[in-house]
């Protein structure tokens, strides 16, 4: 074993050791005052990162548990939503609102483009019927950053409720529900919570939460009426992700020991440092404008695909990185996932493994510098902290 193995995926993303421990644990019992004091803390920490005073509940299921909660807790069948679709992920909201017998209408983006909130504005304008608009933050199938903040502003005008799947933003960039005006959020355990994969935690603003109970129950196991109750008593409906939460007990303690800011302004010099670094190389940047700051993705040239590059550099180098997702973009693009336990050199190692990779493979390399120009770029970025348009305005 010449390298160790560097999971640099855009999910599931390496665990700290504390976390690894936590997750080790003897089993508690979930009824019990050990779990309730557990999940009491768990919530303050939830409540800091989603930025929200409502409870933020924890479903056992992967990340499309929360979403299948929002879609069958919030809409009843038969109404109405926009679905921004500008990528794999925004395709399932489609797909969960098809399934629960609602009307999704498709906002189409380019995929490697963000969504311009007026134009949603519009279609909400043209149609009073729609219900709901649903979103990604992050579309981790492209590496685009939706404007959330800017979509938010305009659909709170209007009656529809704002559903934010932030399974690769919640823990990576900033997401602040309340302030915002988002209606609900949610996200998933293996991205930037560096945790295993298996728990999905989920808040509604008090409107979505009026919605909810008025429906009543729309699901028999994400039965968000009962999770409410059963969160009230710092429980859940069904046996709760004793272990996982145990995790998410230890990794909102690290993510409070650096602070919120701090991991943010990580995230965004990671993203610069990736984009970097490719541009140095001559290559292309999938999401040339609105990027993600937990996952970065190369567009690669005619004739070169993904997974002999992805094959050699995981063989002769160690490091894991994933491909496109969802038909067309497959062989084309290939995804560097930096988000929760990854640092600049795992980004380094990452960044050198694509670069030897491509080269073996016949492609061309545009300099030789290409790490002194991405950790350059990491450096700077890092002291100039995150740019203002990105932050809340105090
Ligand atoms: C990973 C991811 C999902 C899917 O989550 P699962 O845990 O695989 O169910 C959905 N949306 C986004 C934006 C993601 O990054």
């Amino acid at each position: 074993m010449l390298n160790k193995q560097r999971l640099l995926t855009p999910g599931p993303t390496p665990l700290p050791e504390s976390v690894r421990l936590a997750v080790a644990a003897d089993m508690i019992h979930h009824r019990k005052a050990a779990f309730r004091a557990m999940m009491e803390e768990i919530g303050q920490g939830l409540a800091e990162l989603f930025g929200t005073a409502e409870p933020v509940l924890p479903l056992s299921a992967s990340g499309t548990g929360a979403m299948v909660a929002a879609v069958n807790g919030l809409f009843a069948p038969g109404e109405k939503v926009l679905v921004v679709e500008g990528g794999h992920f925004g395709r399932r909201w489609t797909e969960l609102a098809l399934a629960r017998g609602l009307r999704p209408v498709v906002l189409a983006v380019e995929w490697g483009r963000a969504v311009d909130p007026a134009q949603a504005a519009q279609a909400l304008d043209e149609d009073r019927e729609i219900a709901g608009v649903l979103v990604q933050h992050s579309e981790t199938s492209t590496g685009v950053l939706h404007p959330v903040r800017e979509l938010a502003a305009l659909v709170r005008k209007s009656p529809a409720l704002l559903v934010v799947d932030g399974i690769s933003a919640v823990s990576v960039t900033p997401c602040p529900m309340d302030a915002w005006g988002i209606d609900c959020l949610l996200t998933g355990s293996q991205k930037g919570l560096m945790l295993p994969p298996g728990l999905a935690l989920i808040a509604l603003s008090p409107r979505a939460r009026r919605k909810m109970e008025a429906l009543g129950s729309g699901d028999a196991y994400f039965d968000l009426p009962a999770e409410f109750a059963a969160n009230a008593k710092g429980q859940t409906h069904f046996t709760s992700s004793v272990s996982l939460s145990a995790g998410l007990r230890e990794s909102l303690r690290l993510l409070r020991a650096v602070g919120l800011d701090t991991v943010y302004r990580k995230q965004w010099a990671l993203a610069q440092m990736a984009r970097a670094g490719i541009r140095a190389l001559g290559l292309t940047l999938f999401a040339p404008e609105h990027y993600a700051w937990g996952l970065t993705s190369v567009l690669l040239p005619p004739g070169m695909e993904a997974a002999p590059l992805l094959a050699a550099a995981e063989k002769q180098h160690g490091v894991v990185m994933a491909g496109g997702q969802g038909g067309a973009l497959k062989e084309r693009i290939v995804r560097i996932g930096h988000m929760g336990y990854v640092d600049y050199a795992d980004l380094a190692a990452g960044l050198y493994a694509f670069a030897r990779s491509y080269q073996e493979l016949g492609g061309f390399l545009g300099c030789r510098n290409y790490l002194e120009q991405a950790l350059e770029a990491y450096r700077t970025a890092l002291d100039e902290g995150i740019p203002a348009a990105y932050l809340l305005k105090k």
